[in-house]
């Protein structure tokens, strides 16, 4: 089976030919490959062909794929039935590792997907303040729900404009849309809004538009117009939550949320996200509170147990430090052999995060990130596939390590680069 073959078939009967837009190249253009098998660090496609993997199913497999704890106990929970509709110990038991870890989460709830996360956070926030405004950022990604398909329309102060078909406006004009780490544009928003602000979402780290890291003074900003004005700091720690550190971005910027969303790496690779926050706030959801939320399937028992697990995983001593020293090691080998080449080329790292930028200077912003030269990522991106490396599909994806990619891996990887630099 060829994967462009494969990839014929699935346009006829799925939409794009896949189940999450990213994954069709269409940024890069090409054949996606079908991944038939993953192992470590490794993809393996239906031809056969092997890739080091730097997606790791979008940060969730940090502990590497088809880890042999979570597959042993996955078969365990699969033995005792796939979900039961009754409350759990193995809930219980995911609820306070994750409040413990993540001191800012004093109560936590389970859901299946970061888009339901987000969604049921701004519900909340709204619900808690009494307030319909949310204040979000151009770049951030916070999954797919209406009120956060939304970018910045013209002008400074802005009400969003949906930038998805099928977003009715009056829904975008409940999103305030500023410029990340802008601290006199969001300074301005909320003395034009403060008072009808529920909440500002943010990504700690901007995982969603390459990576780009916050300014000290846009995180103080931050915790000072939430706390001023009264509106709840939701922070999507989505990507970053134990993927940058093991408390997640929170515990290495100075920030206490009100509320967190957690995803990926807290379900180790099955459908599993959270939002939790201080108790006050959380006793809002139904059934305590009047804020509704729920799901047939949330909490479920095959996803608590591979999350609890990959929880256990990450606690081994050092995750981190090695999980930082290999991001470190492939960023600087990368940007080394681009400069060789007089390539304008820079990249950086939080954690087992990264960003590979084909410009001089890190970006602050989403206008500095469009400034990289988007044809170049391409000719990398399809070089480094060719050569058996698999990067983020488009140039606004950070990039994620896991565990398994050793020294040696990461050498292979900067050789291959070395190799497709060299041929341009
Ligand atoms: N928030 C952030 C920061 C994300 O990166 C993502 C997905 O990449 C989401 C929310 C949405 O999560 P999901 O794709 O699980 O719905």
């Amino acid at each position: 089976m060829l994967n462009a073959e494969i990839f014929d078939t699935a346009k006829h009967i799925i939409p794009g030919g896949v189940n999450s837009p990213v994954r069709s190249f269409a940024s890069v253009g090409g054949t996606p490959f079908f991944t038939a098998r993953a192992k470590d660090c490794y993809l393996y496609d239906i031809e056969g062909k092997e890739y080091i993997d730097y997606v790791c199913s979008w940060g969730a497999n940090i502990a590497g794929h088809a880890h042999p704890t979570i597959s042993k106990n996955l078969a365990t929970a699969i033995a005792c039935g796939l979900s039961f509709g009754t409350p759990t110990l193995l809930e219980v038991e995911l609820a306070k590792q994750i409040c413990a870890l993540v001191p800012s989460i004093e109560k936590v709830r389970l859901v299946n997907s970061g888009t339901e996360a987000v969604m049921s956070a701004i519900r909340l926030a709204r619900g808690a303040a009494n307030r319909d405004y949310i204040v979000k950022f151009n770049g951030c990604y916070h999954g797919h729900c209406d009120s956060m398909l939304v970018s910045a329309g013209s002008g400074v102060i802005t009400f969003g404009t949906s930038n998805s078909a099928g977003v009715p406006q009056p829904f975008a004009a409940n999103t305030l849309v500023a410029e990340y780490n802008d601290v006199a544009g969001l300074t301005a928003i909320f003395e034009e809004h403060g008072d009808n602000i529920a909440g500002i979402i943010f990504e700690p780290y901007a995982g969603n538009m390459n990576l780009v890291c916050p300014t000290n003074e846009f995180i103080d900003c931050l915790n000072n117009l939430s706390r001023q004005y009264g509106a709840l700091l939701i922070c999507d720690e989505v990507m970053t939550g134990f993927r940058v550190a093991l408390g997640g971005a929170q515990s290495l910027l100075a920030i206490d949320p009100h509320i967190t969303i957690l995803g990926k790496v807290v379900g180790g690779g099955m459908p599993l996200a959270a939002f939790g926050g201080k108790a006050e706030i959380m006793d809002y959801l139904a059934p305590l509170g009047t804020v509704y939320q729920a799901g047939t399937l949330a909490g479920n028992p095959i996803a608590v147990t591979s999350g609890l697990t990959n929880l256990q995983l990450i606690q081994q001593p050092d995750f981190y430090v090695q999980l930082s020293a290999y991001a470190q090691y492939l960023t600087h080998g990368l940007s080394e052999v681009a400069h060789q080449y007089n390539i304008e080329f820079c990249a950086n790292s939080v954690g087992g995060l990264f960003g590979i930028y084909f410009q001089r200077e890190l970006p602050q912003n989403l206008a500095q990130v469009n400034r990289a030269n988007a044809e170049l990522f391409k000719r990398f991106f399809h070089g480094m596939l060719a050569k058996g490396v698999f990067f983020a599909p488009s140039m606004f994806e950070g990039g994620f390590i896991c565990i398994k990619h050793s020294e040696q891996v990461i050498d292979k990887t900067i050789s291959c680069a070395r190799e497709v630099f060299a041929s341009w």
